[in-house]
């Protein structure tokens, strides 16, 4: 598809300011509109002033070229937190990213609230952020972290540009869910750690699991691993959270469980394309596994409802 050339020139069109150097030219519009989008934020309150049209400005880091109708220490925290997002998935990767492959000039569009991001998206009604390549949409977010939803797009926009990974949904949304809800804490964006104030983890302690597996998987209340792992992007929509939820538990599950057990087995996986055959030759066999990512996910709504 190539409709992301229209919305940049729609966005750079009131442009009175920038931030750094100047646009450097799009490039080609690639990709499809399926990628990466993410899921429900609580609803958050539209300014005053939200439907107007607002000039577009840039900034530019040493990784991200970012157009901004978000104000500047807005876009400058952006800013901030994707290129500690680069840092570290550059360093947890850095075995998995072809040498030479260094992504610069990576583009994103960050929207000052969530009415003007829902009035330009292109992606799914549900969506609060998209990745459509190469290009990151996402809106400054109320709440305690504002950054999370690009951090989950900028992700994805790793996954494809600098590590090259195959696409695979659940590994694809489950790295990008894991990435965009760690913690940043002096200047470091620390893989695993889990910042309450990002999606989906706001939604763990609304989940009221019984602590019966099968009770659980009958009545809908989270999806089975079989589901997660064969899930397609058109099935997100059905039911959103639980989708995402089962994403990010099940790739923290795969980093964090008893101190990494299956991490080694994990990035084979994510470099082999995440098939349902490979995960059980690799990893174990769905059923088995299934019961310890049952336990692993309660400990940590636990955790969350406990505040830790
Ligand atoms: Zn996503």
């Amino acid at each position: 598809m190539r409709h992301k050339t229209p919305l940049l020139l729609a966005l750079l069109a009131g442009t009175t300011a920038y931030f750094g150097l100047h646009w450097p030219g799009a490039r080609d519009a690639r990709g499809d509109s399926r990628d990466g989008s993410t899921a429900r934020a609580a609803p958050a309150a539209a300014s005053p002033d939200s439907g107007r049209a607002r000039s577009s400005q840039m900034l530019r880091t040493a990784h991200y070229a970012i157009t901004s109708t978000a104000t500047r220490a807005q876009t400058a925290q952006v800013a901030a937190a994707v290129e500690h997002l680069h840092d570290a998935y550059s360093a947890f990767f850095r075995d998995a990213i072809p040498p030479n492959a260094g992504a610069t000039g990576l583009q994103l569009v960050l929207y000052r609230d969530r009415a003007e991001f829902q009035s330009r998206s292109r992606s799914s009604p549900w969506a609060e952020a998209y990745y459509l390549q190469p290009v990151c949409h996402a809106y400054y977010a109320d709440g305690a972290n504002p950054y999370h939803w690009m951090l989950h797009e900028a992700t994805h926009q790793l996954n494809r540009e600098l590590a090259g990974f195959p696409r695979a949904v659940w590994i694809d949304e489950g790295l990008a869910s894991y990435f965009g809800a760690s913690r940043i804490e002096n200047g470091v964006l620390k893989p695993g750690t889990i910042d309450v104030g990002a999606y989906p983890i706001w939604w763990l302690p609304e989940l009221a699991l019984s602590g019966d597996l099968q009770d659980d998987l009958r009545k809908g209340r989270i999806l089975s691993l079989h589901e997660i792992i064969t899930s397609r992007r058109g099935d997100i929509g059905r039911s959103v959270n639980p989708h995402y939820i089962g994403y990010w538990s099940l790739t923290h599950f795969l980093f964090e469980y008893r101190d990494g057990h299956y991490a080694a087995a994990y990035r084979q996986l994510i470099a082999r394309g995440g098939s349902l055959d490979d995960f059980e030759r690799l990893i174990g066999p769905v059923e088995r596994v299934q019961g310890e990512w049952y336990a692993y996910l309660q400990q940590r709504i636990g955790e969350v409802r406990a505040g830790r």
